[in-house]
């Protein structure tokens, strides 16, 4: 579930309330969105991959975390690097590899695909 929104990392673009499917995020102050509805939210993690501030952390639970999780304390979070990391991972963001380049797969190159077209 969505845990925090940095309010200094915050460029106040608002990607993450419109990428949001169930509509967790409302405006705050100063153009910083909240956390409205938690309990709304399908851990989908496409506010922190949007993010373009590595300002978002989507923990990987069905259920908020406890109150005094370090997955609720930013500076934590910001210590160790897990704050935006879902979108650091899958390579969104200038000057990032794309995950998808990283992924384990079959082998696609030009001798596999030349071989099985042979008789
Ligand atoms: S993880 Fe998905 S459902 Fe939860 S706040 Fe982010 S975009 Fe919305
Ligand atoms: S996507 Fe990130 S930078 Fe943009 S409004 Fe949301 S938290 Fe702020």
């Amino acid at each position: 579930m969505i845990e925090i929104v940095s309010a200094s990392r915050c460029v106040t673009c608002d990607v993450c309330i419109a990428v949001c499917p169930t509509n967790v995020f409302e405006l705050g102050p100063g153009g910083i969105p909240v956390i409205a509805r938690q309990g709304d939210c399908q851990t989908c993690f496409m506010c922190e991959a949007h993010c373009p501030a590595d300002a978002l952390f989507v923990a990987p639970f069905t259920h908020p975390a406890p109150a005094d999780s370090p997955l609720r304390d930013e500076a934590h979070l910001a210590a160790s690097g897990l704050l935006g990391s879902y979108r650091r991972e899958i390579g969104w963001g200038r000057g990032r590899k794309p995950g998808a380049r990283l992924a384990v797969g079959p082998e696609l190159g030009r001798a596999r695909i030349t071989s099985a077209a042979l008789p």
